[in-house]
């Protein structure tokens, strides 16, 4: 058994025919991941033992001939900020380093009812505000295709253990584009779906009206399948909706992309991006446009100040989330203080990183009342306006075509001192969890140096059944999956 390239699908299905069992899938993973997680600190915690547990109850399942879930024997990797009963759960902050969360969240709950097995929890940054993972309280990820470069963020630690072929499957969180942007960085497949699809429920908070979980895989596939276990309405999560049309998201998933209307924004091609990035995005265009699809150029000229509304509303929602973090109820808590004041003020300066300061800073500043209007309210006014242009966009077409990143993976350390030249960085992505819009990243090409090069597909509402379509049947002409394996063997 070749663990590192087996897909989510060939996994399930060796276990149904018996080929081979979980417990040997889960032995194999855990094999490869010791010898691959020295390169990359992935993993903040490995579940060796849970997880050879979990295995075994499935291969029980198959000897009593049981019918298995659709991950069965999968495993999977999440976000240290999925809460997962008995196992730490960090958020990669010093601030939870021994947090042991009472129960699953409903994502999480609904992998185990579907036979996935849970492997490990992966770095992050600090509470999901970041682009590098180099926020992380603990360890810096390695970028699986140059260990020199970061493999994005926030959910960096989960693209590059797929990346890495660790695992076929990781969740991820998307706030403004912590699930799309490290999947480019890493060379896999990123599904950020539509606001309310999956359940919240368990997932500590960064900004509550932006962030969703979503599945990071190697191929488009095991992201279809992934998300029909995932979805759904949960009565725990009351901003969760009640899917309203599709849950087979692998049915006719080769249906093509023939008549299916693509936009490309002229304002994406501009200074500040990539000239590979823009080329290799060229040639993705005539693959589209041969496979039927017709691809016409449009403006979306608000494109910029959403990272200005996206970084006033995202701060302020985090000072309000992370306000809990008081050193009251659980979590860090200095040795010594003498009043409450102190008790409370020690255990944020002392636990919280920079960037996470500098969030809650800028969030209490937009949100206090003699700024209120000029920032918070005038960001939610132009909120307003970016869903407005992005459904004026979808009446005419299916799908916006946009780079992930105006750039490759930076250089460990490149951004770390100029935090506004890493927000740029989420120029394409940050609209789509304004809009609430599903949006997926797949890999398009490579650079000169063998970088990966990640293309974003964005869609109306709850139309991931045909994002997931247009980037299969670009997957097909492309034929990138499992491509790092092979570079690596070539150089
Ligand atoms: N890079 C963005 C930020 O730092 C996005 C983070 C995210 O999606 N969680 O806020």
């Amino acid at each position: 058994m070749q663990i590192e390239t087996m897909t989510v699908e060939a996994i399930r299905s060796g276990i149904i025919e018996k080929t081979f069992t979980a417990e040997e899938v889960v032995r194999e993973t855990l094999k490869h991941i010791k010898a691959t997680e020295p390169q990359i600190d992935g993993f903040i915690t490995l579940c060796e033992e849970k997880a050879l547990v979990a295995a075994k109850k499935i291969d029980e399942k198959v000897a009593k001939g049981e019918t298995l879930g659709k991950l069965a024997g999968v495993p999977i990797a999440l976000k240290d900020n999925i809460c997962t009963d008995g196992i730490l759960t960090t958020c990669a902050s010093k601030m939870l380093e021994d947090f042991i969360p009472p129960y699953d969240a409903t994502v999480v709950k609904r992998l185990k009812e579907a036979d996935a097995i849970i492997i490990g929890k992966t770095n992050m940054d600090e509470f999901a505000m970041g682009s590098t993972n180099e926020n992380s309280a603990f360890k810096r990820t390695k970028n699986p295709w140059d260990q020199e470069r970061v493999p994005g963020g926030s959910s960096g630690g989960s693209a590059a253990v797929v990346g890495a072929g660790m695992v076929p499957l990781a969740l991820g969180s998307d706030t403004g584009g912590s699930i799309r942007q490290p999947a480019a960085f890493c060379g896999v497949v990123g599904l950020k779906p539509t606001y309310g699809l999956i359940s919240r429920f368990g997932l500590i908070a960064f900004a509550s009206s932006l962030d969703q979980i979503g599945p990071i895989a190697t191929n488009v596939k095991d992201c279809a399948l992934s998300l029909e276990v995932l979805q759904g309405i949960d009565s725990l999560d009351s901003t969760s909706v009640r899917q309203p049309v599709e849950r087979e998201y692998l049915k006719d998933i080769d249906k093509g992309v023939a008549g299916l209307k693509i936009a490309v924004a002229r304002e994406f091609f501009q200074e500040g991006l990539d000239p590979e990035i823009s080329e290799s995005l060229q040639k993705t265009i005539e693959i589209f446009q041969q496979l039927g699809a017709v691809v016409e150029e449009i403006s979306l000229p608000i494109n910029q100040e959403g990272l200005s509304a996206y970084y006033i509303i995202s701060s302020a929602e985090a000072s309000s989330n992370l306000a809990r973090f008081d050193g009251l109820r659980y979590g860090y808590r200095p040795t010594e203080f003498e009043k409450l004041e102190e008790l409370m003020e020690k255990t944020r300066t002392e636990a919280f990183g920079d960037e996470v300061k500098r969030r809650i800073m800028l969030g209490t500043y937009a949100l206090s009342s003699g700024y209120y209007d000029a920032y918070y309210n005038r960001a939610q006014a132009l909120r307003e306006k970016i869903i407005e242009q992005y459904e004026r966009v979808f009446q005419a077409y299916d799908v916006i075509l946009s780079p992930t990143t105006p750039t490759l993976p930076y250089r460990l350390g490149e951004k770390l001192d100029n935090p506004l030249e890493m927000y740029l960085g989420d120029i394409y992505t940050i609209n789509v969890n304004l809009a609430k819009l599903p949006a997926l990243s797949i890999p398009c090409g490579f650079s000169k140096s063998g970088l990966p090069i990640g293309l974003q597909l964005i869609g109306g509402a709850y139309t991931e059944k045909m994002l997931l379509q247009a980037a299969y049947a670009l997957e097909q002409c492309l034929g990138l999956t499992g491509k790092r394996l092979q570079w690596k063997e070539e150089n």
